[in-house]
């Protein structure tokens, strides 16, 4: 009994000398450090609606929905597990992982967010191709680089008609 009395006495003196070593939060403001994976949030101005994020996401959170005339987004926030994979997926760098971390809400609305783009049209069959933003952005690259940019206004499936029609009337001509 009196053995344990004296080392209760010397860890209560090691706790004294050390002084506090827990953080002062929830009491106090805590900052999380520079690395830390908080609450997604999209620039919306960055974002051009093209897809990779919610390919990349392994919970399944960000749906994305192609409408008739729009592209519709979805992050159900709350089933986030802050891995980053939408971040590093992302060519706009338009996700970040903010600093915040206090996401405790009654209401799960608080924590989905939606975008909505608007869907670019073939020329040909009328078919949606892609957002108008993620069209916009291969035009202006082709641009500078000096390539042809007009079979962006023309869908997948009527380019390979074209080409496959192109192909049969060169077999033609041959024969
Ligand atoms: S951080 Fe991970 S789980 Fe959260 S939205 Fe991005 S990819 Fe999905
Ligand atoms: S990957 Fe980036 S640019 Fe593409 S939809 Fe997601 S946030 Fe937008």
């Amino acid at each position: 009994m009196f053995k344990h009395t004296i080392s209760e006495l010397k860890e209560a003196m090691v706790c004294l000398e050390a002084g506090q070593v827990t953080l002062g939060y929830p009491f106090v403001p805590h900052a999380p450090d520079a690395n830390f994976r908080g609450k997604v949030k999209v620039d919306t101005r960055k974002c051009m609606g093209c897809g990779a994020c919610a390919n990349a996401c392994p919970s399944g959170l960000i749906m994305m929905n192609d409408g008739p005339k729009e592209r519709n987004f979805l992050f159900e926030l709350g089933r986030c597990t802050y891995c980053a994979a939408c971040r590093d997926a992302c060519p706009q760098e338009a996700i970040v992982l903010t600093p915040q971390f206090e996401l405790a809400t009654p209401d799960t609305h608080d924590l989905r967010f939606r975008m909505t783009f608007r869907l670019t049209r073939c020329i040909e069959c009328g078919q949606p191709i892609n957002t108008e933003r993620v069209v916009n952005v291969a035009r202006e690259r082709l641009i500078h680089e000096g390539h042809e940019h007009a079979w962006l206004d023309v869908c997948p499936s009527c380019r390979r008609k074209t080409a496959a029609q192109a192909h049969s009337h060169e077999a033609e001509a041959i024969a």
